[in-house]
């Protein structure tokens, strides 16, 4: 449509089509106007100090996440280098700072649920001290019950006789008054046994209560820090054409957050299938599903999956050499009515 020829790039990138809105909110149309241009450069362009990342360590990322894909189709698809190639960039903002401070607050909840259960060891070996002291003090009551009965019996025998020898009346006072003393021990160990009951009591209400904070205390994390709506990451592009020619394409991935590298590795393989040209995948798992990184502490399946390539090998049939073999046809057929509906 465009009759006059734009002389200079700076003019035709001022027409550009810009494609790449926020990674979260692009359409099936997420993938780039430019795909499968392979093999296609890469490199660490900038990190925000403020991320606790080296350069080494994105860039161990960056080629651990263009392997998923290499590794998925059997050929090469990216380079990475050193100085030259499309740039990646970390910028920083309240959403890496979110996974920062939700990982201190999971930290703090770890402590305290070990805490507790340092707390519930401790009650139960009280609560088993308990049992073996109540054990002791119900066979001691047992061994009174006994004795009375038997000095009862004694005195009953000795009443209905004449006269008592004295040597037996100074035995059965002897046994009365030792029966008073372990009276008087049975009373004090039951005294004990109520004071030990109350204090565990005590501390289990401290537990219970303690339990219940913590679970609040889970509720919290997990409404402060519902996963899935923090954009972890965009891919962008700006083509320029003239006369409907190809001019250039310059493309841009940036990062806004990850929980791990595992985690980086998975938003770094997502936007590298856009700047593929692929779009968003509906299966969950897939590396190119639109929810990427549900949680900080969730990692997706963690691989390119059996969607992920179907959907590369559709966008992109030369990649797919070795790939078209492992594609039951039947899912090549759902593979494009998803497509057409996406
Ligand atoms: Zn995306």
């Amino acid at each position: 449509m465009m009759r006059r020829f734009r002389p200079t790039f700076l003019i035709a990138a001022a027409a550009a089509t810009v494609v790449g809105t926020p990674a979260r909110a692009q359409s099936s149309a997420g993938g780039s106007d430019v795909p499968c241009a392979v093999p296609m450069s890469w490199t660490v362009a900038g990190i925000d100090r403020r991320f606790d990342l080296s350069t080494e360590s994105a860039a161990r990322a960056l080629r651990d996440a263009g392997r998923l894909w290499e590794r998925a189709v059997g050929s090469d698809l990216f380079r990475f280098d050193a100085d030259a190639g499309s740039p990646l960039f970390f910028e920083y903002d309240e959403r890496q700072a979110g996974v920062e401070e939700r990982r201190e607050r999971e930290q703090e909840v770890e402590r305290e649920r070990r805490d507790i259960e340092a707390g519930r060891t401790r009650l139960d070996e009280a609560s088993r001290r308990y049992e073996s002291a109540g054990a002791r003090y119900e066979r001691g009551l047992a061994e009174y019950d006994r004795a009375v009965q038997a000095y009862n019996d004694d005195v009953r025998r000795w009443s209905r006789e004449r006269e008592v020898p004295p040597s037996v009346q100074s035995d059965l006072d002897r046994r009365r008054d030792e029966l008073d003393r372990t009276l008087r021990a049975l009373d004090d160990g039951r005294r004990d046994l109520r004071r030990l009951a109350d204090s565990i009591q005590k501390d289990v209400d401290a537990f219970n209560e303690r339990v219940d904070a913590l679970a609040d205390q889970n509720a919290a994390l997990a409404r402060d820090f519902p996963g899935s709506t923090a954009e972890s990451g965009t891919y962008d592009e700006i083509v320029s054409r003239s006369n409907g020619r190809l001019v250039s394409v310059s493309r841009r991935i940036r990062i806004f957050r990850f929980s791990s590298h595992d985690d980086l590795v998975m938003v770094l393989a997502h936007e590298l299938g856009h700047a593929l040209g692929l779009g968003h995948a509906r299966d969950d798992g897939a590396v190119m599903s639109a929810i990427i990184a549900p949680s900080a502490s969730v990692i997706p399946s963690g691989t390119v999956t059996p969607m992920d390539v179907r959907m590369l090998s559709a966008r992109c049939p030369r990649l797919g050499g070795r790939v078209q073999h492992r594609i039951d046809p039947r899912d090549r057929i759902r593979e494009v009515q998803l497509r057409g509906t996406m």
